[in-house]
Order: structure tokens, then sequence, then C-alpha cells
């Protein structure tokens, strides 16, 4: 057990403490000529994700050299972490984008296989997915690719949310599922999870969460199945540290198997979303690790962090300001940082570029305001805090003289 070992079960109070950041080198990076950085911006797909801990990756190397049937592993894989995560079912996808195609078409199809091969061809099937328009994102891609028919309902901002009447008047027969998004960022405008699985469920239609960046807590797991939630989405390669191209779908069991019929290996819409054996393996060691995780020594952790930014780097132009919960809605703080002076915008800018461009290279958050960023624990390791605020402050002190 290395230092990071420790770490990991949260004894010494360290944060995500995922992986040996000193140790485990670059080299495949540096031969490719490939820039790796200090990522106090978050978890973000096009930054990497997250970094797997050592026993997912010893999982992934495991399940590499041997032959299984993938049905079998699903099932036995989904069954392990159903039981882990207090749901019913589960099944494991290539990402929580490619989970919500899977989910959409497992609420079309259901538990026919006949109906599951014979998408894209909607005939005899549910086409509709009612959505509030306060919820409308990039992800949703995922789900209009399949033959349906967005129904958009509410208004982002309405002051009064989507009136009670809305909701139940748009589901209709025909309609597929409620697809219903949890983050930061969504706008006013749609009534509680809670009230819109009761409507939905009154007119017998399922309700698909997308909850990919809900993590922490790991509550959020079985809170949303908990509420009644049918089918709840997680992505694998964010705050689980599984395999970047992972991602859960928690639920039902009957619509569990039918995700299992639209998914690979099975032919059909679902087959080019295929998981490897690799995948299912190190999501369910990544799930099995999470649910181990000292979350409140994190939260500490990154408390500690955020006021020590800001005990080193206040001063009468800058000014740090510690947010909760982040974007993504997630119970971790982190630093908002902005130069106040009227050239503000244009050295917050430039100090984003310069711990970029230096050594070793720091990714911070993008921010709201103009010349500001944000500096966020959740995937920094206690190894690389002191160089990370040490170049911080020094950038901020270059950009102001
Ligand atoms: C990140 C995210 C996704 C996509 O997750 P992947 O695992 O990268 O496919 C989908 N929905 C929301 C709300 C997300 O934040």
């Amino acid at each position: 057990m290395g230092a990071s070992d420790g770490a990991r079960q949260g004894d010494d109070g360290m944060g995500a403490s995922a992986v040996d950041t000193v140790a485990s080198g670059t080299s495949i990076y540096d031969s490719l000529g490939v820039r790796t950085f200090i990522n106090a911006a978050g978890s973000y797909t096009r930054l990497g994700g997250s970094r797997m801990p050592r026993v997912v990756i010893d999982a992934m190397r495991d399940a590499a050299l041997h032959f299984v049937e993938i049905d079998e592993l699903q099932v036995r894989v989904g069954t392990r972490i159903a039981a882990l995560t207090h749901n019913e079912a589960c099944y494991v996808s290539c990402g929580a984008a490619a989970s919500l195609f899977v989910a959409t078409a497992a609420c079309m199809a259901g538990t026919n296989p006949a109906l599951a091969r014979q998408l894209p061809d909607p005939r005899g099937m549910p086409t509709r997915v009612v959505t509030y328009r306060a919820h409308r994102n990039p992800y949703d891609y995922a789900v209009r690719t399949l033959p349906v028919e967005l129904v958009e309902i509410g208004f982002p901002n309405e002051v009064i949310p989507a009136a009670e009447w809305e909701l139940p008047h748009a589901l209709t027969e025909g309609t597929a599922a409620v697809l219903y998004t949890v983050g930061g960022w969504t706008s006013p405008g749609a009534l509680p999870l809670e009230q819109v699985i009761e409507m939905a469920h009154r007119a017998g239609v399922p309700v698909i969460v997308d909850a990919a960046a809900q993590l922490p807590p790991r509550e959020n797991l079985w809170r949303f199945t908990g509420m009644g939630a049918d089918l709840v989405i997680f992505s694998g390669g964010k705050d689980l540290c599984g395999p970047q191209s992972s991602g859960l779908i928690l639920g039902r069991r009957d619509l569990i198997e039918a995700c299992a019929l639209v998914g690979a290996p099975h032919h059909g819409i679902g087959r080019p979303l295929k998981v490897g054996k690799e995948e299912l393996v190190g999501l369910c060691a990544a799930v099995e690790w999470y649910m181990g995780r000292d979350e409140d020594a994190r939260t500490r952790w990154a408390e500690q962090l955020v006021a020590q930014l800001a005990m080193r780097l206040s001063g009468p132009e800058i000014q740090v300001e510690r947010r909760f919960p982040n974007e993504a809605g997630q119970l971790v703080a982190r630093a908002h940082v902005r130069f106040t002076d009227p050239d503000g915008a244009a050295r917050g800018a430039r100090a984003v570029a310069l711990l970029q461009a230096g050594q070793p290279s720091i990714e911070v958050g993008a921010s709201e305001v103009a010349g500001g960023f944000y500096v966020n624990p959740m995937t920094v390791e206690q190894d690389e805090v002191d160089v990370l605020l040490d170049r911080v402050c020094a950038v901020a002190r270059e950009v102001c003289a």
C-alpha cells in the first residue's frame, strides 16, 4: 500500500487521492507529445473526466486478460452494483450520454425483444418524451437521436414554476417517458422531482432522471430511485472515478432488462454503444471504492484548500470567494478568484493563460464573470496542493505587477 492507498480510505483527511499522481508518471502522454496538467477545473469529459484509483486500474487489467460472456458479466456486475447502491437493478453503459439513449430506447421497446430489434422503426411503440424547457441541455441529443418527439413544457425562469396542469396534460397516450435533469445549472420552471414522479406514474409513464454529475453525495445513488424514479443515470467517468467511458443506469428491474435488450452485444440500435468487459469490471470496482470513501473528510479537505487559497491570495486587487455547492450542484466547496481593478478582466484572462502555459500546467474552471476563474478541489490530489497554491499565487502577483 502506497501513500495514496491510505489517503483513498480518507484516514488522513485527504481529498480525492484516487491515484499516485507523482509515482504514476506520464510517459505515454510524454511520448505522444500530449500535455498533462493539474486539473483544478473539475470533472469534465474534455479534460479527461477523472483519474482511476489503483483498485479500478487493477480490476480492469485483470478483466483484460480473460474471455467472458458479456451478457453474463453485465448481469453479475449489475447485480453487484445494484446491491451496493440499494437499488433493484443496474445496467452499465459506455457513458451517461449513452445511458440516456439506452434508457429512452428501453422505455420505448420495453422487454419485448422483437420491439427492441425493430428500432429505429418505432411503430407500435410510445414515442413521446416529455421534458421541461428549463432542463434542455446539450446532452439531450442522446435522447433526440432516437425516433422520438421531444415534447417541451414550461418555461425557464417562470416565476411560478410550470403550472400543475401542464405535465398531466402532456402525458398523453404514446408517451414513452418523462426526462428529468438534475444539475446545479438547470433553470427554475420545473416542478419538483417528487411531484413529477407522482404525476407521471398516475399516467403510467416512467421517469428517467439524468443525474450524471450528482455525486457527491453518494446517497444520490439511491435517493432519486428511492423517490420512485424509474431509471436514474450517473456518469462512471466523473466523480465515481470509473473508466471515463462508462455510465450507470439504476432502477426498475423490468426496465433494466429492457436496457440490456437494446444494448450491446445484442444487435440493434444500441449495438454501437459497446461496453467492454474492462469498463464493466472497472465501473463495478469504482462503485465499490466510492461506497467506502470518507465523504466528510473530503468535504473538509476541500474547505481547507479553499480557505488556504483565500488566505494567501486575497488582497486589495484580488477577491477570493467560497462557492458552494459547485456548478454541477455537487456538495464540495470551490474558490472563485477575481481581479477587481478596472483591468481585472484582462488580468484574469492572462492569469488563466499563464497557469496553462506554466510548469506544471494548471487548468482552472471558467467563470461567468469576465476575468474570473474557479479553483475546484474536486479533481485535485493532496500531493498537488502545494504547487497549485504556489503557482496560482505567483501568477496572480505577476499579472498584478
Ligand atoms: C456529464 C453529463 C452527461 C454525460 O456524461 P458522460 O458520462 O460523459 O456521457 C450527461 N448529462 C449530464 C447532466 C452531465 O453532466
